[in-house]
């Protein structure tokens, strides 16, 4: 059975078709930021998913995970580090390079942010083709740390991107046809 939040969130994200181009339906979490009850909603739901989880560091995507991510590590009781793109980071980085449709992209990390051996749980708005989640895992992995799960608040099934992330479980509050 759906928890009842669940539709309210789902029916406050915006859908604006052709941003950033030609062909995309932009999911905009900012219309659910909006409501304060949603937004709340939306917090619980993951702390109340990972509260007791062990988690000890929240990692949040640029820029959208930096939205959700902080309020979550705040009531689980875990730091938060951003996920950044190149070049934002001022200290001694980190880096994991992912493709995209043209291209590829980083995500950067600060060394020293997270210990080998901690337990961390990576937020970002949406999961599309799972490149992005794929390559923060990688980057977490890399330092040694155990990426306990992925959580979304909007995931795009047909570009199943959750067939990318191995065994790192995924879990999302709206699937968007
Ligand atoms: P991907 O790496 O393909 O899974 O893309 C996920 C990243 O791109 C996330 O950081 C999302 O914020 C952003 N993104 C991709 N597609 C959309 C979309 N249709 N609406 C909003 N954001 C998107």
């Amino acid at each position: 059975e759906q928890d009842p939040r669940i539709s309210k969130i789902s029916s406050v994200i915006r859908v604006i078709p052709n941003f950033p181009k030609p062909g995309i339906l932009f999911q905009d979490i900012t219309t659910l930021l909006l409501d304060t009850k949603a937004f709340r909603d939306t917090i619980d739901l993951f702390v109340e998913r990972y509260r007791e989880k062990d988690i000890s560091v929240v990692a949040g995507i640029e820029a959208r995970g930096f939205i959700f991510g902080p309020p979550i590590a705040l009531a689980i009781g875990a730091k938060f580090v951003p996920l950044r793109k190149p070049n934002k980071l001022p200290g001694e980085v980190i880096s994991e390079e992912y493709s995209l449709e043209y291209g590829t992209d980083k995500i950067e990390m600060h060394v020293g942010a997270m210990q080998a051996g901690e337990r961390a749980l990576i937020i970002d708005d949406l999961v599309a083709t799972g490149g992005t989640l794929c390559a923060a895992i990688r980057l977490l992995e890399r330092v040694g740390v155990h990426v306990v799960e992925c959580a979304c608040v909007i995931e795009l099934p047909e570009l199943k991107g959750r067939e990318r992330l191995g065994d790192t479980p995924l879990f999302v509050l709206v699937s968007s046809a």
